[in-house]
């Protein structure tokens, strides 16, 4: 048997989306690893505050978390190009495809073999665009991405559930500073 076989590196955008890809992979009987790489995230008040909730979540569930460091300005840096673009456009993908690079690479690091993420249970992102990248990855790395749409049976729905029986903080924006300013211009 190979090392780490059951293991499944997932990256966590938040607490409320994760809940139920956390688990369906146990309930698959994978051993989901949470990792929360969210650079993304603004600001860190915010961050620090969704973070306690992926704590408390993974406790209640019973699955380890690693926590990567917080790295504001690296984003920043990188998606500088995509200033002025809107949620939903080619700046998500971007943002999509930096965390899950990484989170391959940590997976890799690990010795883990699998890794999928819970981006893509919102409605608000594309499930396909979000799988293409990790099968690219996946394909590039010789690991392995973990295809559930975790939409699929009411998922999104559960996962609110899961959520609110546990009094997590519930956010209501993406989570970048420009899906911040578009929920107060929508005000
Ligand atoms: S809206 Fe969400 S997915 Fe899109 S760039 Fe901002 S944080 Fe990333």
């Amino acid at each position: 048997m190979k090392k780490n076989n059951n293991k499944v590196l997932l990256h966590t955008c938040c607490a409320i989306c994760s809940g139920y890809p956390i688990r369906k992979l146990q309930e698959l009987e994978y051993e989901p690893i949470a990792y929360f790489f969210n650079p993304n995230i603004y600001p860190d008040t915010e961050y620090q505050k969704r973070l306690e909730s992926q704590k408390r979540l993974c406790e209640e569930l019973k699955c380890e978390l690693i926590v990567e460091d917080y790295t504001p300005n690296m984003y920043m840096g990188i998606m500088q190009e995509f200033d002025g673009y809107e949620e939903g456009s080619a700046r998500c993908k971007r943002c999509s495809e930096l965390r899950l690079l990484r989170t391959i690479q940590k997976a890799k690091e690990l010795e883990i073999d699998k890794y999928t993420t819970s981006i893509s249970i919102s409605p608000h992102k594309s499930f396909t665009v979000i799988k293409d990248l990790a099968k690219f990855f996946a394909g590039y790395f010789q690991a392995e991405f973990i295809d559930i749409d975790f939409r699929e049976q009411n998922g999104f729905f559960k996962t609110n559930q899961i959520s609110k029986e546990l009094n997590l903080h519930r956010q209501n924006y993406c989570g970048c500073e420009t899906s911040m300013q578009r929920l107060q211009y929508m005000r």
